[in-house]
């Protein structure tokens, strides 16, 4: 398992509207897999890899290098940062986090806190509140230096190492770039396989804030079938109930048939069943009743198409511990290269 390359792209800080970075290191990896590769406007990387025959069927396989994030939305006098997010947080997760702001001047450390008071000098009300995440605030440590570094508009990650314990990766970018692991290394696997159909892995922008990069790249694709790569939840943790766990890991890869964005293909869904069946490659169907993939964009684009997502499952998503189970992610690998595979 190339663990090397997945902890580079988990590294790399990149949030909607600011890929270039995961972008580039994925271009850097790609040498000899593709026919052509093309940015388009938006920022995808479009990556194509011709048929052996004309007319054959258009595969798109779809994986978002945007993480979760924030944008500078004000610099204070004193030279604090404000935020605005891009993606999905929950405040509970925001609490004294160390971040990295990137702007034009390089990259700087800071600290991430509520505004409100140390627990030496706060009531217990001021204990049980949750602040928005409006409430949040940078300081890089600099005081009023800030100011001429930080412009409104540069973006903030989260800083923390990509680390391996146990049978996991832990990471705070999982979501997605195991799926642009998956993406690059589906095509080393595949070597000269599955030349039947025409594969178009994508490196999607904007997933985080809705799609976006999926929709205009999926026009241009215009795919016979789209795959969506990406997390799940693994809810198999403690306190919650048995059936919201989406997915168990250790289980396999996810075979994804419904969220709120779409309802999967079912002859596809039983083919790449059929697929881990007859392959021993362990997989698991899962639903989400809120959420949703890069595959939905692919299903809808121009007259549309046939979709289905292949996940992972992840635990403590949208965190800086999200966890996925290396056999589930080996599993997600085996079957995409089975199925691409099968295109001969
Ligand atoms: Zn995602």
């Amino acid at each position: 398992m190339n663990t090397d390359l997945l902890k580079d792209l988990c590294e790399t800080p990149g949030v909607p509207g600011h890929e270039d970075r995961v972008r580039d290191l994925i271009k850097g990896q790609i040498e000899g897999l593709f026919d052509e590769v093309t940015v388009d406007p938006m920022g995808s990387l479009l990556c194509t890899r011709r048929a052996a025959k004309d007319g054959a069927p258009k595969i798109m396989l779809l994986c978002h290098m945007d993480e979760i994030g924030f944008l500078v939305s004000h610099v204070s006098d004193k030279g604090y940062l404000y935020l605005q997010p891009v993606g999905g947080f929950d405040p509970r997760n925001l609490f004294s986090r160390r971040v990295l702001v990137c702007t034009d001047q390089g990259d700087f450390k800071g600290v991430m806190n509520p505004s409100g008071k140390p627990i030496h000098i706060s009531s217990p009300e001021d204990r049980k509140k949750i602040p928005e995440v409006g409430e949040f605030f940078v300081d890089l440590g600099m005081g009023e230096a800030a100011k001429d570094v930080v412009k409104v508009g540069d973006f903030v990650v989260m800083d923390e190492p990509f680390i391996e314990i146990g049978d996991k990766f832990v990471s705070k970018a999982l979501d997605n770039r195991i799926a642009c692991w998956l993406g690059v290394e589906v095509m080393k696997a595949l070597g000269d396989r599955g030349r039947g159909a025409e594969i178009h892995v994508v490196f999607t922008c904007q997933e985080e804030v809705g799609l976006r990069g999926a929709r205009t790249s999926s026009h241009r694709v215009q795919p016979d079938i789209g795959i969506g790569i990406d997390t799940t939840l693994a809810c198999d943790t403690p306190g919650i109930p048995e059936q919201f766990s989406t997915t168990t890991q250790g289980r396999g890869f996810g075979l994804h048939v419904r969220d709120s964005s779409f309802i999967a293909d079912r002859a596809l869904v039983r083919e790449i069943e059929d697929i881990a069946i007859a392959q021993d490659i362990p997989y698991q169907r899962t639903m989400l009743a809120a959420g949703g993939q890069d595959g939905a964009a692919a299903q809808q684009a121009a007259s549309g198409a046939r979709a289905v997502g292949i996940v992972v499952g992840t635990r403590y998503i949208h965190t800086v511990t999200e966890m996925v189970h290396k056999t589930d992610l080996q599993a997600a690998l085996d079957i995409l290269t089975a199925y691409l595979a099968a295109q001969d």
